[in-house]
């Protein structure tokens, strides 16, 4: 039985949930946060509810955004014929710190893993076709991670978004094997766009 006060082993419970948080240190933010000036602990969970309340995905491209259509959409600068694929919201701002890339972004939402559940009509893969008939896409650059679920999603993609005109390539040389996109540093994020490898 806990010797602790119901609502610090509840506080430790909410954040033990948190990637990335075990019991451990879970219970030491805790510990931490009961004892600290309540002005800065409201300030904390005030942060976290606008915030919250403010993000929403893009309904366009999937990224974390304050306003739908994102920054990245809305720029008129950007190559609308040049579209970034990527997993998560967040590979977005991995490429972006490359500073290179003047295109546009989709995110998928996962890659194909069976054995996780994952299929393709889980990911954001009917959105990417209609965006190929109504946006004036000439070439794809797939930016997944180099494991295995990785590969899979590359070359499922690469056959069925196959049409005329459409080019599709794919990052990944120079990026460390069997990993993901947070991973590499904007060096290597460059390189890696740079000698994109055509698979169609
Ligand atoms: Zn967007």
């Amino acid at each position: 039985m806990s010797s602790l006060p119901d609502s610090i082993t509840q506080l430790i419970a909410a954040l033990a949930k948190l990637p990335g948080f075990g019991p451990r240190s879970a219970e030491r933010i805790a510990l931490h946060l009961v004892q600290t000036d309540s002005a800065a602990v409201r300030q904390l969970a005030d942060a976290i509810l606008i915030a919250r309340e403010k993000i929403q995905f893009c309904t366009i491209c999937g990224a974390l955004t304050e306003k739908s259509p994102c920054p990245i959409c809305d720029d008129l600068r950007r190559d609308s014929a040049l579209l970034c694929v990527v997993e998560r919201a967040v590979d977005i701002l991995s490429v972006e710190k490359s500073g290179t890339f003047r295109g546009k972004f989709h995110v998928l939402g996962g890659k194909i893993s069976p054995l996780d559940g994952v299929e393709p009509e889980d990911l954001k893969i009917s959105d990417l076709e209609k965006r190929l008939a109504g946006e004036p896409i000439k070439e794809i650059i797939i930016a997944l991670g180099t494991d295995v679920e990785g590969d899979a999603t590359s070359n499922y993609l690469a056959k069925r978004l196959a049409r005329g005109g459409l080019k599709i390539s794919r990052i990944g040389f120079g990026l460390p094997a069997g990993s993901g996109l947070e991973f590499a540093d904007e060096l290597t994020l460059n390189r890696a766009l740079e000698s994109r490898r055509e698979m169609t």
